[in-house]
């Protein structure tokens, strides 16, 4: 492996997540060898407890909630020459964004109840945002959670000073490369033809739909996915209604 003459010193940053897209990262097992040879890990919660201000990457994990998280983050991006989103949360909003098909309002409502949170900067929060809603972002590692392989080549990329290559293609051509029997087919529902690929079709691969992990291809061809809801007795509106798990986020910008 090609080694960078000096190693970029790389720090890892949890927001609000589930913190699995690190895990992935703890799990890299084989590949942290390499790994470790070519960039210097300084700062990582969940895996050390040492920590470091002085960094050249940033990875960060998770969505943005509160103005506190807001502060933390663009501290982050200051001191970073490079900021990558890591995961859905980061990338898209993710499972959290679930919360923004209701008023910031209601929600604390259901989940504070009656405490006390006037005041109470925890409790101060606004609508789910992505990493990119609040700084900017160089690079996106996609994914609920993300790819290992993905992440490895992307970490390898950046060491080297080269640009990492993010797929933006759907993920009905690794379907089709897998030579899977189509969901729709099947009679199931898959939002696989306007989905960034990177993740190897692994939801079709194993019968299940695509549920847009991945957040949407840039320009998604949506003539095409017409002619697919189409040809199988669909609506825009079956689609629209799956794009919540993942995709809210870009619900109005596709239904316009
Ligand atoms: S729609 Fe889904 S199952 Fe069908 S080819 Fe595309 S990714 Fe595969
Ligand atoms: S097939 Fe879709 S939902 Fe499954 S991992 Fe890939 S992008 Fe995510």
């Amino acid at each position: 492996m090609m080694r960078p003459s000096v190693k970029p010193r790389v720090a890892f940053f949890d927001f609000a997540s589930c913190e699995g897209c690190q895990l992935q990262v703890i799990n890299l097992e084989e590949s942290v060898i390499d790994l470790i040879d070519i960039v210097d890990v300084v700062s990582f919660r969940e895996a050390m407890k040492e920590h470091s201000d002085d960094y050249d990457i940033a990875f960060v994990e998770g969505s943005i909630m509160r103005p506190m998280d807001a502060e933390r983050l663009k501290k982050i991006r200051e001191r970073a020459k490079i900021l990558v989103a890591l995961g859905a949360c980061a990338c898209i909003g993710g499972i959290n964004a679930l919360r923004n098909r209701y008023s910031v309002e209601h929600v604390k409502k259901v989940v504070y109840g009656d405490a006390d949170i006037e005041g109470n900067p925890f409790f101060d929060v606004f609508h789910t945002k992505a990493v990119g809603d609040v700084v900017d972002v160089d690079y996106y590692v996609y994914g609920c959670p993300i790819s290992r392989d993905e992440l490895a080549k992307v970490i390898t990329s950046l060491a080297l000073g080269k640009k990492p290559e993010i797929p933006n293609y759907p993920v009905c051509v690794e379907c089709k490369k897998k030579e899977n029997v189509c969901i729709f087919e099947k009679g199931g529902f898959c939002l696989g033809p306007v989905t960034r690929a990177g993740c190897g079709a692994i939801c079709p691969t194993n019968g299940s739909g695509c549920e847009g992990c991945r957040g949407l291809v840039d320009n998604p061809n949506t003539d095409s996915e017409l002619d697919v809801l189409k040809k199988y007795g669909l609506t825009v509106e079956d689609a629209l209604g799956r794009f919540d798990l993942f995709c809210y986020k870009y619900k109005g910008e596709v239904s316009k």
